[in-house]
């Protein structure tokens, strides 16, 4: 876990969240700032930075999280949905631990 990561708190359960999926290398939760109907945050239990350094490091794990979130569409959009990785402080990223935005439930503008 790495020093006062706000997502490795959640993991580990520190801070409360709405968990939506998980198993033993993933964890799945409620954005608490939704922009979407549905909007679930996919996180690898394993800190790591953002999505090139994962893509590097655990290229399966990535994979993984693809799958996580077409199982969450499937489930709540007949399967469509945005997949966000924020990268940068510039691009939006505010937490330093990798995650997938899953933006679903509802039709979205383009
Ligand atoms: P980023 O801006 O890094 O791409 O995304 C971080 C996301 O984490 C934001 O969408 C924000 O709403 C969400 N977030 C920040 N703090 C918390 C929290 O304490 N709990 C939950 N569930 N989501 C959070
Ligand atoms: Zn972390």
């Amino acid at each position: 876990m790495a020093d006062d990561c706000l997502f490795c708190k959640i993991i580990a359960g520190e801070i409360p969240s709405t968990k939506v999926y998980e198993d033993d290398t993933t964890y799945a939760f409620k954005d608490i700032n939704p922009k979407a109907k549905v909007h679930v945050l996919i996180v690898p239990k394993q800190h790591c930075a953002n999505a090139a350094e994962l893509a590097n490091s655990d290229p399966a794990e990535l994979a993984h999280i693809v799958e996580i979130a077409q199982s969450i569409a499937d489930k709540e959009f007949h399967g469509a949905y945005r997949l966000i990785f924020n990268t940068g402080k510039d691009a939006g990223q505010s937490v330093f631990h990798v995650h997938a935005h899953v933006l679903t439930g509802e039709t979205m503008e383009e």
